[in-house]
């Protein structure tokens, strides 16, 4: 690593300034086992994850109790805008490097291509305390382990870029998170995720080289160093975009090429989360990878009924990393990196590239979208209203994300006869939709109505205060969920089964017509319908992770049985086949994602 590292090995929590990397030791903890390993990521490392299982010293190298010979542990320093604001000096706290492993000779192409460096950056995240722990322990419990395990292999699975994760590991060794009902400390297990990318280095990695901002009224490190900010961009440019590096010769010219690349990955990367469902919970620029992956699996969630508005970190009160936003954050965020960037980039160059972004992202988006409504031999200017109201029925009839994709594949083509054709598919989709008792409790505004009554009449009298202390999208969607919940006061399930049925009719049929005119002219129908099947199954997910089927799996290990761990997970490795992939289910798991997708 060409990058200077800090002289001390003391892993005191402290500021540290003119590095971009501390040396440090991960503290060993007790009895170091596995729950579970990934044998594909294992894989990338040259390592057999049933001979890693069973040797007796394998929990203790990937937990980090045991340095590996040649590895020199150390923390990253970065920076970052957390929700919105200028953090200052955030970092490692939790995680900490292990070194780099060279991959194995015979690499696939593809991955060569995904990983020119040819090594893997490995990391224990829960490593315990680091120089940038700040006031917590720098370790992980088995719950947030476990998710970010299954969440690294599922989202990869689903054909997403993503930091790939190896193992996890629990032990003996306790910390405090919670304090229970009679005021008792609940003890936890220490528990380490194997982390594997080609490299961890973020947005935020470049951001320890800009001042901090100064209305934040905290100070980052303050290096404003540009020798040390050109020998980091050199190095990711040389190191994982070696295409730009060889066609450029020009300084500007490279580093306006690779911040288009980035732009360009981040803008499909959030398409693909988009396309899936997915909610990352905390686009933090630390948490944005300079290679477009998705990193550090936190509060994120799959959607279950489709809501635009879905939140999936509790502390995220405003919305603002919220499903619908995540398009826009990103874009944010990669401002905050040409920021970050300058002087390498000039800021009108930046500027430009960002303009590209949300054409980049919308052409991602239709083209996955299209794929998932079977639509392949042809492109029409009506189909984003298609998906637009594919999603507006989905919403207003509380519909399952995941498994109304799905289903559509089952919808048959025009060709393929009338009779019945609309009514069984109206059907089909109503058994994805929410209940009453549901869709009610769904629409309750967040907000008290006589809240809601004081803003609007605010927004009429005093137009200017009402903009500073409200955006207008939230009470537009607040007033939306208002007039809802008068609706559904009204109606009786009967009712409503009525109107999502009409709702789905009328979509169903305009579907039709689009698939109709797909077929218009195409010689093989025949091939053209068994293409349009396997491409909406190989991009409609049967099984996504969603949050009970983690925390089943959860609570199992907790009890000490980490089979359900490993099984979730080779459900998990193959999301898109039709047959479950594990024949005995457990009594609830993830085969239940698709016939019950309200969960247990
Ligand atoms: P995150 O929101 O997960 O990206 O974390 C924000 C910051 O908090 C990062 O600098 C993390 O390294 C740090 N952090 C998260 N969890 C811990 C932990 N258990 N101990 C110490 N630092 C942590
Ligand atoms: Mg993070
Ligand atoms: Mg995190």
């Amino acid at each position: 690593r060409r990058l200077p590292l800090d002289s001390s090995e003391e892993p005191g929590v402290r500021m540290v300034k003119g590095a971009c990397f501390s040396k440090m030791k991960p503290t060993p903890v007790t009895k170091p086992r596995f729950v579970a390993v990934s044998n594909k990521a294992l894989s990338l490392l040259g390592l057999n994850g049933a001979e890693v299982m069973s040797d007796p010293l394998g929990p203790e190298y990937l937990s980090g109790s045991k340095v590996m010979p040649g590895s020199e542990p150390a923390a990253h320093c970065y920076c970052g805008h957390q929700f919105g604001s200028f953090a200052g000096q955030l970092g490692d706290g939790a995680a900490c490097y292990l070194g780099e492993v060279k991959a194995p000779t015979d690499q696939s192409a593809e991955l060569r291509h995904e990983n020119p460096s040819g090594r893997w950056e490995i990391q224990v995240k829960g490593a315990g305390k680091t120089p940038f722990s700040r006031q917590a322990d720098g370790r992980k419990v088995l719950r947030s382990s476990i998710r970010e395990f299954l969440c690294s292999e599922a989202i990869f699975a689903l054909g997403i870029p993503t930091t790939r994760a190896g193992s996890v590991v629990t032990s003996d060794s306790k910390v405090i998170r919670d304090i229970n009902y009679d005021g008792n400390a609940i003890h936890e297990r220490c528990s380490m995720v194997l982390r594997i990318a080609p490299t961890f280095l973020r947005f935020g990695s470049f951001e320890i080289f800009k001042q901090a901002d100064e209305n934040s009224g905290r100070q980052g490190p303050s290096y404003g160093h540009d020798e040390i900010r050109g020998q980091m961009l050199d190095y990711v440019i040389e190191t994982f975009y070696p295409e730009i590096q060889q066609n450029h010769s020009d300084r500007v010219e490279r580093n306006v090429a690779f911040f288009r690349e980035v732009v360009l990955r981040t803008a499909r990367l959030v398409s693909q989360w988009q396309c899936v469902g997915f909610c990352h919970g905390v686009l933090n620029t630390d948490n944005m990878s300079i290679l477009g992956l998705t990193l550090d699996y936190g509060p994120y969630g799959f959607m279950d009924r489709f809501d635009p508005d879905f939140i999936c970190n509790a502390s995220d009160n405003s919305g603002r990393y919220s499903y619908q936003a995540q398009p826009a954050i990103c874009r944010w965020n990669l401002g905050k990196l040409a920021e970050a960037l300058a002087p390498e980039l000039p800021a009108g160059r930046a500027k430009a590239v960002l303009e590209e972004y949300m054409d980049l992202y919308n052409g991602f988006y239709l083209a996955t979208m299209r794929k998932k409504l079977g639509l392949l031999r042809k492109e029409e200017p009506e189909d984003e209203t298609l998906v637009t109201t594919l999603l507006q029925t989905m919403q207003n009839t509380g519909a399952d994300f995941s498994n109304t994709f799905r289903c559509l594949g089952e919808i048959p083509c025009p060709s393929e006869g009338e009779q019945g054709v609309v009514g069984e598919a109206t059907d089909l989709l109503l058994e994805q939709c929410t209940s009453l008792e549901e869709l009610r409790v769904a629409n309750k505004p967040t907000m008290e109505p006589r809240e809601l009554a004081m803003l609007l009449s605010m927004a009429q009298s005093n137009p200017a205060l009402f903009q500073m202390i409200s955006d207008r999208k939230t009470i537009g969607r607040q007033l939306e969920k208002l007039n809802k919940t008068q609706e559904l006061a009204e109606i009786n399930q009967e009712e409503l089964r009525g109107q999502q049925a009409q709702e789905w009719t009328d979509w169903v049929t305009s579907y039709r017509k689009r698939l109709a005119r797909e077929l218009e002219g195409q010689s093989n129908v025949q091939e053209v319908l068994e293409d349009r099947l396997r491409v909406m199954n190989s991009t409609n997910p049967r099984v996504v992770l969603r949050n009970y089927i983690a925390q089943n799996a959860i609570e199992a290990a907790e009890n000490g049985d980490f089979s359900e761990v490993q099984r979730v997970l080779k459900v998990l490795e193959d999301p898109f086949s039709a047959q479950p992939s594990v024949e005995q289910p457990a009594s609830v798991g993830a085969e239940q994602a698709v016939s019950d997708p309200q969960g247990a």
